[in-house]
């Protein structure tokens, strides 16, 4: 997500937050992936997820659509950490971990244990 009141025209890396933590995660130079709608994961969200997700395979469900496709998934979700509280779907997590994984950019790489 965008940080409120920004410029448009001249959005700063800093300005570019963590839909499920907050933290600008570009300014801090970690790993991010965008979703629809400007909405952004960064790497350390992306590994929680991963982990509850696909190493722990969490069922919890939820009401309210993915903040990453916008879809209202039947995917087990993961809730983000700051309020008004995020949530990504399994789907997404999975999606945007083979993203992170595969960019030359990053060295990110998904969690293998719980
Ligand atoms: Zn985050
Ligand atoms: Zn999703």
């Amino acid at each position: 997500m965008h940080r409120d009141g920004i410029d448009p025209e001249n959005v700063q890396p800093e300005d570019i937050l963590c839909d499920f933590c907050g933290e600008s995660s570009w300014a801090n130079g970690e790993p991010s992936v965008e979703g629809h709608r400007g909405s952004i994961v960064c790497g350390s969200c992306l590994s929680k997820a991963y982990t509850e997700l696909i190493l722990n395979n969490t069922e919890q469900r939820s009401e309210a659509t993915c903040r990453m496709c916008l879809e209202n998934s039947e995917e087990p979700v993961w809730l983000g950490l700051v309020e008004p509280i995020a949530l990504i779907c399994k789907r997404c997590t999975k999606q945007s971990a083979g993203v992170l994984t595969k960019s030359k950019h990053w060295d990110w790489s998904k969690p293998t244990e719980a």
